[in-house]
């Protein structure tokens, strides 16, 4: 009679401790930083089905599992907001990479360039379980490729509807916005009003316009200026990609570039901007070759790079670029200008 008394004792209590146990995880004592904006404080958070139910004091026993934080800090996943992930993540859907930097979520199809096809894209990732969550852009580039190959001409009427039906299609199927390349070909090809156009198409479903801008040396004032032009005239915020400066001797010109954006936050603009945190930035060969000569897919390309006139016209522009921006490179014996850039072999 005793035995079955405590049998019961026993269960009574452990219904109360699982009672007693409403959260799945606390992790104590860590300073929480709430992505609000409000400064650091020392709290717990419990966590119940994958969820953040309550910040506080809450206590070790009200929880299955505890992680004591004393000395780290606790915050929400990041969002990397400027992401290339396409092709990547698929080799490695785990991506440690984001993980172990606390980035959760990313947005990618960033500078103009996604999966054409969303619903397919999200698919695929949806079905290979990855770590992070993943948003992306439909890139301006991708659709004008699809649609129009590497003309380099303004679109017709069709191309323009075909490219602007892409968009509406990539939005349906969840893109966060639209994204240009305006610095790559075939973004380089196209003129404020095609990307208007295609803007309008996102703003529509609620989309934000993020911009690898057309110029990040010389004329990049004209080119944020481009952009918030696009964010007024379609009525879309802006995002300007990895805002900067991009060459030694314009060091300094930030001060304006960064009025140009104040004074259009000012008008009633939503135009924001990111940047790394780092001094270096990286980009491909293609974005130090002129435009022109990339035109018109590959079998064109290699006409004009072995026609030595158009060849030496090809490496002349791309030594005044380099010029231009890279001045204190281009000085260098590392560098000299008489230097053959392109192999004789090409
Ligand atoms: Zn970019």
């Amino acid at each position: 009679m005793h035995q079955r008394l405590y049998a019961l004792l026993i269960c009574l209590l452990f219904s109360c401790i699982t009672y007693a146990q409403p959260y799945d995880l606390v992790i104590k004592n860590g300073r929480v930083v709430d992505g609000t904006g409000n400064p650091w404080t020392y709290a717990d958070v419990a966590v119940q089905n994958g969820r953040i139910v309550k910040v506080g004091s809450i206590p070790a026993t009200d929880a299955r599992r505890t992680i004591d934080a004393t000395g780290l800090m606790v915050a929400p996943g990041f969002i990397d907001v400027h992401a290339h992930v396409e092709g990547s993540l698929e080799a490695q859907p785990g991506a440690p990479n984001f993980i172990y930097d606390g980035v959760t979520t990313v947005i990618t199809g960033n500078c103009g360039g996604s999966s054409a096809n969303l619903r397919t894209y999200f698919d695929t990732l949806r079905l290979m379980k990855t770590s992070i969550n993943v948003g992306s852009l439909i890139g301006h580039n991708s659709v004008r490729m699809k649609v129009m190959k590497m003309a380099f001409r303004e679109p017709t009427a069709r191309e323009q509807a075909d490219m602007e039906s892409l968009v509406e299609q990539a939005m349906k199927d969840g893109a966060v916005g639209i994204s240009t390349g305006l610095i790559y070909t075939p973004g380089t090809y196209a003129r404020t009003p095609e990307v208007v156009n295609l803007a309008k198409v996102a703003s529509r479903y609620g989309g934000l316009y993020a911009s690898h801008i057309r110029n990040e040396g010389q004329n990049v004032k004209q080119a944020v200026q481009e952009a918030i032009q696009i964010s007024r005239e379609a009525h879309i915020p802006v995002e300007i990609s990895h805002f900067k400066v991009a060459s030694k001797p314009l060091w300094g010109k930030s001060t304006e570039t960064v009025e140009l954006v104040e004074s259009a936050r000012r008008e009633g603009l939503d135009v924001t901007v990111d940047q790394y945190p780092y001094t270096a930035s990286s980009t491909s060969l293609e974005s130090i070759v002129p435009s022109w000569a990339l035109a018109d897919g590959d079998s064109a390309v290699l006409v004009r790079f072995r026609d030595p006139v158009t060849r030496t016209k090809i490496r002349t522009e791309m030594l005044d670029g380099l010029a231009k921006t890279c001045a204190r490179i281009m000085n260098t014996p590392l560098f000299p200008a008489t230097n053959p850039i392109l192999p004789s072999t090409v």
